[in-house]
């Protein structure tokens, strides 16, 4: 399929990105690496006609791992390929190293990642497809095939990074006309659950940076990945843990998931109440259980909901059983 045609703007600085986006409100998209983004206009799947290539700012390119700090363009390969990431931040390499093929990760970045389009098996599909079906809501329709209703879209948050990011306490700092501000990475995301907004970002707001804190640094932490084909899928879930014991006992637990639901989320109300307890195999099992009973995915991926839901307990339970049996 070929790309309609658009027009490219490349702007070499942040503020005339803003002004180029601010002057065709609603008509453009931010390109970063484009691995999500052209596909999905080739498929016809809401494409702008304007596009305001990121790539010439230098602010975005900024890769600092020994002070946590990676820039909205940091590849994935340079996530995977730095040794003092894999050291730091295991867990974070783990998932980047599952995103896609090699050839994708050269070109895909941290933070087209963080905001890659929600996936539905009813929207990802050729216009002739989604046209015999009369469309649906995220893209030239007006009703929903997973859950018939026409106020709501289930489709599924499905970047690697971002539980990942999540369990480390990312924060990521953004730009709008507006001016800056700072957000933990979870408040990125829309919680009303609705897969067609799906963050919370200002129009034309730009994500500029991740951010870890210093505390993150070198601490376990694992990310688990169920996908159909593990040579390229996206996760039909995908699960991490962070976990730092003194002794036996829990300093710090943090989880969270992706690939189930229409944002990453994340699990501080079951977690927390570990900390300073002796984190036994019986802890970790019912931990597991009622992430398990959390999670609410829906049957627009490729893999059923309850098989999906199932997983995400044994995937719980083997991620921490790894983290603590490495500690
Ligand atoms: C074959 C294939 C397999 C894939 N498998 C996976 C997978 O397993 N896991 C996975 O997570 N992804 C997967 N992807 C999707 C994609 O490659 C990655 O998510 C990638 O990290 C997206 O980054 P990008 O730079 O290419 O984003 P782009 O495609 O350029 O952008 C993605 C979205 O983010 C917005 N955006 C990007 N940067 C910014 C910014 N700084 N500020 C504001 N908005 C911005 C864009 O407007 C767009 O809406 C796959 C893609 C392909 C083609
Ligand atoms: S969940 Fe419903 S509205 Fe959303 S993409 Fe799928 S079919 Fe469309």
């Amino acid at each position: 399929m070929h790309l309609e045609t658009f027009e490219l703007h490349q702007p070499t600085h942040l503020e005339d990105a803003l002004a180029v986006a601010s002057s065709h409100p609603g008509e453009f998209d931010y390109l970063a690496g484009g691995t999500d983004l052209l596909p999905n206009y080739k498929m016809r799947l809401n494409p702008r006609a304007h596009l305001i290539a990121l790539g010439g700012i230098p602010e975005l390119h900024t890769f600092a791992p020994a002070d946590g700090t990676f820039g909205a363009l940091a590849t994935l390969r340079q996530l995977e390929t730095e040794e003092a990431v894999a050291r730091d931040y295991p867990g974070l390499v783990e998932a980047a190293r599952q995103v896609a093929t090699p050839l994708v990760r050269a070109s895909a970045t941290v933070g087209g990642n963080l905001l890659v389009e929600t996936r539905c098996f009813f929207f990802n599909q050729s216009p002739s497809w989604r046209e015999a079906l009369g469309y649906c809501l995220k893209a030239e329709g007006d009703r929903c095939h997973v859950v018939p209703q026409k106020e709501r879209c289930y489709a599924t948050f499905s970047g690697d990074l971002a539980p990942s990011l999540v369990v480390s306490g990312a924060q990521v700092d953004l730009l709008s006309p507006e001016g800056t501000r700072t957000l933990p990475l979870e408040e990125l995301y829309d919680g009303r659950g609705d897969g067609i907004h799906r963050t919370t970002l200002l129009p034309g707001e730009i994500l500029v940076r991740v951010r870890l804190p210093r505390e993150a640094r070198g601490r376990p932490s694992t990310y688990r990945k169920l996908r159909v084909r593990p040579a390229f899928d996206f996760p039909e879930l995908g699960v991490a843990a962070s976990l730092a014991l003194e002794g036996r006992r829990v300093r710090s637990l943090r989880l969270a998931v992706g690939g189930l639901e229409t944002r990453p989320r994340s699990f501080a109300s079951l977690t927390d109440p570990l900390e300073g307890e002796n984190l036994t195999d019986e802890r970790i099992a019912d931990l597991a259980r009622r992430v398990q009973a959390a999670v609410r995915p829906v049957h627009n991926t490729f893999l059923a909901p309850d098989y999906r839901k199932r997983m995400t307990e044994v995937f719980v339970r083997r991620a921490l059983t790894d983290l603590k049996e490495a500690s």
